[in-house]
Protein backbone atom coordinates (compact mmCIF):
# COMPACT_ATOMS: atom_id res chain seq x y z
CA UNK A 1 0.00 0.00 0.00
CA UNK A 2 2.74 2.23 0.73
CA UNK A 3 4.29 1.45 -2.57
CA UNK A 4 0.72 3.10 -4.16
CA UNK A 5 0.75 6.06 -1.83
CA UNK A 6 3.97 6.93 -3.59
CA UNK A 7 2.58 6.47 -7.07
CA UNK A 8 -0.21 8.62 -5.82
CA UNK A 9 1.74 11.42 -4.69
CA UNK A 10 3.99 11.47 -7.89
CA UNK A 11 0.20 11.91 -10.72
CA UNK A 12 -0.15 15.68 -10.85
CA UNK A 13 -3.16 17.39 -11.42
CA UNK A 14 -3.67 19.71 -14.51
CA UNK A 15 -6.56 21.70 -14.46
CA UNK A 16 -8.75 22.53 -17.64
CA UNK A 17 -6.69 20.40 -20.00
CA UNK A 18 -6.76 19.25 -23.14
CA UNK A 19 -10.30 21.58 -22.45
CA UNK A 20 -11.61 23.74 -19.97
CA UNK A 21 -13.38 22.01 -17.45
CA UNK A 22 -11.43 18.70 -17.63
CA UNK A 23 -8.88 17.67 -14.62
CA UNK A 24 -5.88 15.67 -16.25
CA UNK A 25 -4.48 13.07 -14.39
CA UNK A 26 -0.62 13.75 -15.79
CA UNK A 27 1.18 10.47 -15.19
CA UNK A 28 4.37 11.73 -16.49
CA UNK A 29 6.49 12.49 -12.92
CA UNK A 30 5.61 8.79 -12.30
CA UNK A 31 7.82 7.65 -15.52
CA UNK A 32 10.48 9.51 -14.36
CA UNK A 33 11.19 8.29 -11.07
CA UNK A 34 13.20 4.84 -10.47
CA UNK A 35 11.36 3.71 -7.97
CA UNK A 36 7.98 4.40 -9.09
CA UNK A 37 8.60 3.18 -12.42
CA UNK A 38 9.49 -0.32 -10.69
CA UNK A 39 6.54 -0.39 -8.88
CA UNK A 40 4.07 0.46 -11.73
CA UNK A 41 6.41 -2.86 -13.60
CA UNK A 42 6.38 -5.46 -11.18
CA UNK A 43 2.71 -4.67 -9.99
CA UNK A 44 1.38 -4.50 -13.61
CA UNK A 45 3.44 -7.97 -14.33
CA UNK A 46 2.12 -9.68 -11.63
CA UNK A 47 -1.47 -9.14 -13.26
CA UNK A 48 0.31 -10.63 -16.22
CA UNK A 49 -0.08 -14.27 -15.03
CA UNK A 50 0.16 -16.64 -17.61
CA UNK A 51 -0.59 -14.12 -20.72
CA UNK A 52 1.39 -14.80 -23.67
CA UNK A 53 2.22 -11.25 -24.60
CA UNK A 54 1.16 -7.55 -23.44
CA UNK A 55 -0.90 -5.20 -25.45
CA UNK A 56 0.34 -1.13 -24.88
CA UNK A 57 -1.77 1.40 -26.22
CA UNK A 58 -0.23 4.52 -27.97
CA UNK A 59 1.26 6.45 -26.53
CA UNK A 60 2.05 5.55 -22.40
CA UNK A 61 0.78 2.31 -23.05
CA UNK A 62 3.64 1.75 -24.35
CA UNK A 63 6.09 2.79 -21.69
CA UNK A 64 4.31 1.16 -18.62
CA UNK A 65 3.39 -1.73 -21.25
CA UNK A 66 7.04 -2.82 -22.16
CA UNK A 67 8.32 -2.74 -18.67
CA UNK A 68 5.32 -4.66 -17.26
CA UNK A 69 6.05 -7.32 -20.48
CA UNK A 70 9.85 -7.25 -19.42
CA UNK A 71 9.62 -8.15 -15.73
CA UNK A 72 6.85 -10.41 -16.92
CA UNK A 73 9.03 -12.00 -19.07
CA UNK A 74 6.68 -11.83 -22.06
CA UNK A 75 6.79 -9.44 -25.35
CA UNK A 76 4.75 -6.48 -26.23
CA UNK A 77 2.57 -5.56 -29.30
CA UNK A 78 1.93 -1.78 -30.10
CA UNK A 79 -1.61 -0.52 -30.41
CA UNK A 80 -1.09 2.47 -32.73
CA UNK A 81 -3.40 5.25 -33.97
CA UNK A 82 -4.35 5.29 -37.07
CA UNK A 83 -1.90 5.84 -39.78
CA UNK A 84 0.99 4.91 -38.00
CA UNK A 85 1.40 0.95 -38.78
CA UNK A 86 2.81 -0.19 -42.62
CA UNK A 87 0.50 -3.57 -41.87
CA UNK A 88 -2.58 -3.34 -40.22
CA UNK A 89 -3.94 -6.38 -39.37
CA UNK A 90 -7.47 -5.23 -37.60
CA UNK A 91 -9.12 -1.62 -37.16
CA UNK A 92 -11.67 -0.73 -34.54
CA UNK A 93 -13.15 3.40 -34.29
CA UNK A 94 -15.08 4.49 -31.65
CA UNK A 95 -16.27 7.34 -30.66
CA UNK A 96 -14.98 10.61 -28.76
CA UNK A 97 -16.74 13.38 -26.92
CA UNK A 98 -16.15 15.15 -29.86
CA UNK A 99 -15.40 13.02 -33.06
CA UNK A 100 -13.99 9.78 -33.03
CA UNK A 101 -10.48 7.79 -33.11
CA UNK A 102 -9.32 5.01 -34.87
CA UNK A 103 -6.38 2.39 -33.17
CA UNK A 104 -5.19 -0.18 -35.41
CA UNK A 105 -3.44 -3.85 -34.62
CA UNK A 106 0.13 -4.73 -36.25
CA UNK A 107 -0.15 -7.32 -38.84
CA UNK A 108 1.61 -10.57 -38.10
CA UNK A 109 2.31 -10.21 -34.40
CA UNK A 110 -0.62 -11.33 -32.39
CA UNK A 111 -1.50 -15.31 -33.75
CA UNK A 112 -5.03 -16.50 -32.91
CA UNK A 113 -5.32 -18.36 -29.47
CA UNK A 114 -2.48 -15.97 -28.08
CA UNK A 115 -3.41 -14.70 -24.58
CA UNK A 116 -3.20 -10.81 -24.09
CA UNK A 117 -2.98 -8.71 -21.04
CA UNK A 118 -3.70 -5.51 -22.27
CA UNK A 119 -2.25 -2.38 -20.21
CA UNK A 120 -2.39 1.88 -20.57
CA UNK A 121 -1.47 4.76 -18.43
CA UNK A 122 -5.31 5.95 -17.71
CA UNK A 123 -9.20 4.42 -17.97
CA UNK A 124 -11.88 6.79 -18.55
CA UNK A 125 -14.53 6.49 -20.53
CA UNK A 126 -13.30 2.86 -21.60
CA UNK A 127 -13.75 3.11 -25.32
CA UNK A 128 -9.85 3.35 -25.57
CA UNK A 129 -9.31 0.08 -23.49
CA UNK A 130 -12.42 -1.54 -25.39
CA UNK A 131 -11.82 -1.13 -28.75
CA UNK A 132 -8.48 -2.64 -27.86
CA UNK A 133 -10.10 -5.32 -26.62
CA UNK A 134 -12.27 -5.94 -29.86
CA UNK A 135 -9.12 -5.63 -32.08
CA UNK A 136 -7.36 -8.50 -29.89
CA UNK A 137 -10.82 -10.49 -30.21
CA UNK A 138 -10.61 -9.54 -34.29
CA UNK A 139 -7.30 -11.14 -34.61
CA UNK A 140 -8.59 -14.50 -32.61
CA UNK A 141 -6.65 -13.24 -29.63
CA UNK A 142 -8.37 -13.83 -25.77
CA UNK A 143 -8.15 -11.20 -23.36
CA UNK A 144 -6.86 -12.17 -20.16
CA UNK A 145 -7.45 -8.55 -18.52
CA UNK A 146 -6.78 -4.72 -18.35
CA UNK A 147 -4.33 -3.20 -16.19
CA UNK A 148 -4.12 0.75 -16.11
CA UNK A 149 -1.68 2.54 -13.86
CA UNK A 150 -4.83 5.14 -12.88
CA UNK A 151 -8.64 4.32 -13.19
CA UNK A 152 -11.06 7.80 -13.20
CA UNK A 153 -13.93 5.74 -11.46
CA UNK A 154 -16.78 8.73 -12.13
CA UNK A 155 -15.80 7.73 -16.44
CA UNK A 156 -17.51 4.43 -16.38
CA UNK A 157 -14.31 2.27 -18.14
CA UNK A 158 -15.19 -0.46 -16.10
CA UNK A 159 -18.65 -0.85 -17.27
CA UNK A 160 -18.00 -0.76 -20.91
CA UNK A 161 -15.09 -3.50 -20.13
CA UNK A 162 -17.94 -5.80 -18.71
CA UNK A 163 -16.20 -8.62 -20.27
CA UNK A 164 -12.77 -7.78 -19.43
CA UNK A 165 -11.38 -8.25 -15.71
CA UNK A 166 -10.11 -4.37 -14.75
CA UNK A 167 -7.40 -3.75 -12.57
CA UNK A 168 -6.22 -0.60 -11.67
CA UNK A 169 -2.82 0.32 -9.15
CA UNK A 170 -5.29 3.55 -8.56
CA UNK A 171 -8.33 4.80 -8.50
CA UNK A 172 -9.40 8.30 -8.60
P1 LIG B 1 -11.01 6.59 -22.48
O1 LIG B 1 -10.99 6.00 -23.85
O2 LIG B 1 -11.07 5.52 -21.41
O3 LIG B 1 -12.08 7.62 -22.29
O4 LIG B 1 -9.66 7.40 -22.30
C1 LIG B 1 -8.49 6.72 -22.01
C2 LIG B 1 -7.40 7.15 -22.95
O5 LIG B 1 -7.28 8.56 -22.95
C3 LIG B 1 -6.07 6.58 -22.48
O6 LIG B 1 -5.35 6.12 -23.60
C4 LIG B 1 -5.40 7.73 -21.78
O7 LIG B 1 -4.04 7.80 -22.12
C5 LIG B 1 -6.14 8.98 -22.24
N1 LIG B 1 -6.61 9.80 -21.11
C6 LIG B 1 -7.89 10.18 -20.82
N2 LIG B 1 -7.93 10.93 -19.72
C7 LIG B 1 -6.68 11.04 -19.28
C8 LIG B 1 -6.05 11.70 -18.15
O8 LIG B 1 -6.68 12.34 -17.30
N3 LIG B 1 -4.71 11.55 -18.02
C9 LIG B 1 -3.98 10.82 -18.92
N4 LIG B 1 -2.66 10.71 -18.69
N5 LIG B 1 -4.52 10.22 -19.97
C10 LIG B 1 -5.85 10.31 -20.15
Amino acid sequence: AQRLTRLAELVRDVPDFPEPGVLFRDITPVLADAEALTVVATELAALVGDADLVAGVEARGFLIGSAAAVVAGVGVVPVRKAGKLPRVAASRSYALEYGEATLELPDGVVAPGTRVFVVDDVLATGGTAAATCALLADVGATVTGFGTLVELAALGGRAALADTEVHALLTY
